[in-house]
């Protein structure tokens, strides 16, 4: 007896589905690829249940006809390719023809649609590969469709989903690579009747803003290098912004998102010895390559994309990088001394080597300096107030001179001038870490993270009691994902993160968006202090938000505080030393470090004797 048979269609269908839908943000990435190469300009996706309960995609792409609607759902349909030519010249995102059908098979689907030549729509309703109806309908131009009830028939598979926290953040994260790599469309994403995204038509600097935050605005370096066998643009960010979690990191190869581990050892070659070990940088960039020399036919769901010209670009690649940094002085963007050099395509004559345009600043600076101008007048206060024994006691209490400006307090014309140091203005850095000047009683050493933090403690702690801590809106919020049990901790600790400028808003299934952070504090990765803002009242409980918000503050201002080996200013050094002394309590941070340390003269004419 013969034992072989054909598979219904239907459950070939299924069994091809698992390779191409693996989890609600396939469906999604599937989706929205397929409005993207409709041509629309607009999308909206609407999310219920992280997925479980459905998934919407609207756009206003040139729709289908009545025919192609039907046949779109047919296994190997396809409109991108007509011959195995094509698939060495491919524009479009998807070409294999299987989304749709594979999406039928676990779902139920309905679909609207209209051509702008057509005066009514079609209207198709499929459930697991069956057709159960079709019929003409009144829409807009373009596509909508709702996929339900995903895995409904494959419950091995519904029961593999993970949380909703989990299932959300694939969503988001398939949605981020698609916006970026489409920043002129425009997309709005709708999370459990909640707008987590509306991201308007823009420039690609402008999309990494909406989504990452107003502080990328000052973070991110443009690359461009244009060669004959790739185009390379983008943005990179400064070493500075190099963080340990977290990174930003984005390549895209014509449009489509990879991941590429060749190329990330390139850009992370241009970095080297900008950034301390283990942190990443933050960068998005975008390759332009004639699509006959790379291969997306690798497997439908993977990201990883074979170049030709892979050891020929790397170089580029990093040189690019690299002149983005202001990492060359006088050597050119890329050495042609290589024994590859013959092989490589000259730059085109429009598009010679360039100098290095942007300058790469060691000391670049996330405190916002006050102004030059303030300090001379405050500098009066600044020798009053650190003669004041109660600011630095143990260095003062070995002065040995009286002093009488002491009782007259600030005002400067009765402080003798031969008591102003002839250094007014004479900062140093040592070691990226200490600041010295000189003061009237002698040396002064200020350690500039700590003083950075005490000033901004105070700051906040300042701002929270007199409920006067500006927020800085996020328009574009960041999100984050909890656990049940960090969920509870959030819930119960908003009001004190809002006292400091947070503004956090409950997304539902332990997703929460960032809506506002305290003013200043630009340049932190916020979902990082959150968690250990979380962390924090574990430890402390939350119900002595005393102790929880000293602790809370103490954190965001050591995070937000200028970092050690950060190259000051003379201005800047002036500013924090200044703004330091303005204290009661200067001479230690929150959590009882020092933050300076006096030489007075007195000893210093004891090491000379
Ligand atoms: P592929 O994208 O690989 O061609 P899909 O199964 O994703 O395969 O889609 C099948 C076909 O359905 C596409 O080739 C396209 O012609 C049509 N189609 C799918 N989605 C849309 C849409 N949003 N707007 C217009 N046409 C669409
Ligand atoms: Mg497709």
């Amino acid at each position: 007896m013969d034992i072989i048979q054909l598979l219904p269609d239907s459950v070939a269908n299924q069994i091809a589905a698992g390779e191409v839908i693996q989890r609600p943000s396939s469906v999604v990435k599937e989706l929205v690829e397929n409005s993207i190469d409709a041509g629309a300009t607009e999308i909206t996706i609407i999310i219920k249940d992280a997925g479980r309960t459905l998934i919407q995609v609207i756009d206003n792409g040139k729709g289908m006809s009545c025919t192609d609607a039907r046949l779109s759902f047919e296994r190997h349909a396809t409109s991108k390719i007509k011959s195995s030519s094509d698939l060495f010249t491919l524009n479009t995102m998807g070409f294999r023809g299987e989304a749709l059908a594979s999406i039928a098979a676990i779902a139920h689907v309905e679909l609207r649609t209209r051509r702008a030549e057509d005066e009514v729509g079609t209207k198709l309703t499929i459930a697991a590969s069956k057709v159960e109806g079709q019929e003409p309908i009144s829409t807009p131009v373009g596509t909508n469709i709702s996929v339900k009830d995903i895995f409904y028939n494959v419950p091995a598979r519904r029961k593999f989903l993970k949380s909703n926290q989990v299932e959300n953040s694939n969503i988001v994260t398939e949605l981020e690579r698609i916006a970026i790599a489409n920043p002129q469309i425009s997309f709005t994403l709708n999370n459990n009747g909640v707008e987590v995204y509306k991201l308007h038509s823009a420039t690609l600097l402008q999309r990494i803003i909406s989504l990452f935050g107003k502080t990328m605005n000052t973070q991110m370096l443009p690359i461009n290098l244009t060669t004959t066998l790739a185009t390379i643009t983008g943005f990179v960010g400064k070493p500075e912004n190099a963080r340990k979690r977290g990174a930003q990191q984005f390549f895209y190869v014509n449009g489509r998102y990879m991941r590429h581990p060749y190329f990330h050892k390139a850009v992370m070659n241009a970095y080297d010895g900008l950034i301390p070990s283990g942190e990443m940088p933050n960068y998005v960039i975008k390759f332009e390559v004639d699509p006959a020399t790379i291969d997306v036919n690798i497997h439908p769901t993977k990201t990883e994309i074979k170049f030709e010209n892979e050891q020929h670009i790397w170089p580029m690649l990093s040189s690019a990088v690299k002149e983005a940094l202001g990492k060359f002085s006088a050597v050119p963007s890329i050495d042609f001394d290589t024994e590859d050099a013959p092989e490589i395509p000259i730059f085109n004559s429009n598009a010679p080597v360039r100098q290095p345009q942007v300058s790469y600043t060691p000391g670049y600076n996330p405190f916002k300096y006050s102004g030059v101008n303030k300090v001379s007048n405050d500098w009066q206060k600044l020798y009053d107030n650190f003669e004041t024994p109660s600011i630095v006691e143990e260095e003062m209490t070995m002065l040995s001179q009286p002093t009488t400006q002491q009782s007259v307090g600030v005002e400067q014309e009765l402080i003798p001038t031969e008591t102003i140091p002839a250094s007014v203005g004479n900062y140093m850095q040592i070691k990226g870490r200490y600041i010295a000047t000189t003061i009237k009683s002698g040396l002064v050493l200020v350690d500039q993270h700590r003083a950075h933090t005490r000033i901004l403690y105070e700051k906040y702690i300042n701002n929270i009691d007199l409920n006067t801590q500006p927020v800085q809106k996020i328009l574009f919020p960041e999100i984050i994902q909890l656990t049940p049990t960090q969920t509870e901790i959030m819930l119960a600790i908003e009001s004190e993160l809002l006292s400091v400028g947070f503004e956090i808003s409950n997304l539902g299934s332990g997703s929460f968006s960032i809506t506002g952070v305290p003013e200043g504090s630009e340049g932190l990765n916020y979902q990082d202090l959150l968690l250990k803002f979380i962390d924090i009242a574990t430890e402390t409980g939350t119900t002595d938000t005393t102790l929880f918000k000293k602790k809370m503050v103490q954190t965001l201002a050591s995070s937000a505080a200028i970092p050690y080996g950060q190259a000051l200013t003379a201005e800047e050094m002036e500013y924090l030393t200044q703004e330091l002394f303005k204290l009661s309590e200067a001479n230690y941070t929150p959590d009882g470090k020092p933050t300076l340390s006096c030489l007075t003269n007195e000893e210093l004419e004891k090491r000379f004797k």
